[in-house]
């Protein structure tokens, strides 16, 4: 059997080597979906071995510096169970064990797609590549849309765009901070460490690479950037206004975190998300994957894992599909291909709706008005919850 001519559009492919190497921050790859996938790529000890399960710490400040909750002393109720198992890893670290993995040459770097084109091959529609530099790739079976936000391929698809979440802010990496500022790397911890205001956010994150990357995040407008009157092409100065205009009440360490940090730029980063229930009509040869398929803001911190999950349960579709076509007749493998890509795309619907429903949670959660404390209760109730779940489990009394 001929296998299939299949694309991949993004993941990174768009992007060259060194300009990723300064890219992103650490993240938790969850049990139940990416440590899943790195398991059915034979990577999961490689994972492990580079892995952080130290920075699965949370801290919770309130703006004037009272520490709420400090999950490596004890202080405070810790979150439930179900935060548990999710070690840290640098983004650049795991890209590159993905990368490696792959036999030379399955990536074409810098290949930016402008178009995707559909013709007929006798009774069956395939899809030709057309891209920035010029160059056409032709007559794919399958398309997979795996580039980001603003993808080139949900076009085909949806009509849908991503919206603005309402939230705005800045994103800043401070280099090397125990050696820079020793009090403010204990401020931060070994993991996540939250100051939560009244709407108003800082949320800064350890990497494994000793620097520790803080997002100043509030509810504004999406032209925020550009109305604002902070002139962005002046770092130090814009960084000082942005702190004095929005954060005059949080205590000096929390904006010693943005203060301090030693980009040659401050990123405005306004935060988008596809609707909740994104979906689209089944069309044979084309599909999405990640955010390309259900963008979500970051607040539940599941935008890779559900990428990841996605990407593995494709992959399963695809190897079935593959073990099917080898026992049928040539002219009705175009119809199990599609088959295997609506399977996929069914469930991913479900599970994508849910990981979104959850984000807008944790998004009012981080910019609630009564700041940290809401967030400390809303895991007091959760943990209550699953408690009594277990407990229902183990007597046999259902929950009520
Ligand atoms: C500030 C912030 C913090 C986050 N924190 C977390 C976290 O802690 N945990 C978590 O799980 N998630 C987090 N996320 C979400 C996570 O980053 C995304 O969900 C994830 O990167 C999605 O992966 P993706 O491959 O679908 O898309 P992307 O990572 O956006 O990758 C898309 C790729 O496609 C390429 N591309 C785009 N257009 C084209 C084109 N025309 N042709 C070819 N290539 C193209 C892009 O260059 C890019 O390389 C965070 C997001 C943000 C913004």
């Amino acid at each position: 059997m001929t296998p299939p001519k299949i694309a991949i559009i993004g993941g990174k492919s768009s992007d060259s080597l060194a300009y990723w190497k300064h890219q992103g921050g650490s993240l938790d790859l969850h049990e139940g979906s990416a440590q899943v996938a790195l398991r059915e790529a034979g990577l999961f000890d490689q994972f492990m071995a580079v892995a952080r399960p130290e920075g699965e710490v949370l801290k919770i400040y309130e703006p004037n510096g009272n520490l709420l909750l400090d999950e490596s002393t004890g202080q405070g109720e810790r979150r439930p169970d179900s935060f548990n198992g999710r070690p840290e890893v640098d983004r650049v670290q795991l890209r590159d064990m993905l990368i490696d993995s792959l036999s030379p040459g399955t990536i074409h770097w810098g290949r930016k797609l402008s178009t995707v084109k559909t013709t007929a091959v006798g009774l069956d529609s395939v899809y030709d590549l057309h891209f920035a530099d010029g160059t056409t790739e032709t007559e794919f079976s399958l398309v997979v849309g795996a580039d980001g936000t603003w993808s080139r391929v949900r076009p085909l698809l949806s009509d849908t765009r991503p919206q603005f979440s309402g939230i705005n802010g800045v994103d800043v990496k401070l280099s090397n901070i125990d050696a820079v500022d020793a009090k403010l790397s204990k401020r931060v911890g070994l993991g996540m460490c939250l100051t939560l205001g009244s709407n108003t956010t800082i949320l800064s994150q350890r990497n494994g690479d000793g620097c520790v990357r803080s997002y100043g995040f509030m509810r504004l407008t999406e032209d925020w950037a550009r109305t604002c009157g902070i002139d962005w092409s002046r770092p130090a100065e814009a960084k000082k206004q942005f702190l004095d205009l929005y954060y005059r009440d949080f205590d000096q360490d929390s904006k010693d975190l943005i203060l301090k940090a030693d980009d040659e730029s401050v990123i405005p980063r306004p935060m988008y998300m596809l609707p909740v229930g994104h979906k689209w009509p089944h069309r044979a040869g084309l599909t999405l994957i990640g955010d390309a398929a259900h963008v979500m803001a970051p607040f539940a911190g599941v935008g890779v894992n559900v990428a990841m999950e996605d990407a593995l349960h494709l992959a399963r579709s695809l190897v079935a599909c593959r073990d099917v076509c080898a026992k049928t007749a040539v002219k009705t493998h175009e119809r199990h291909l599609s088959n295997a890509v609506r399977d996929y795309e069914e469930a991913m619907f479900v599970r994508a709706e849910a990981y979104a429903k959850d984000t807008w949670m944790y998004l009012d959660l981080f910019f609630h008005e009564r700041g940290g404390h809401a967030m400390c209760e809303h895991f007091a109730n959760e943990k209550q919850q699953q408690q009594g779940q277990q407990q229902g489990q183990q007597t046999g009394v259902p929950e009520m």
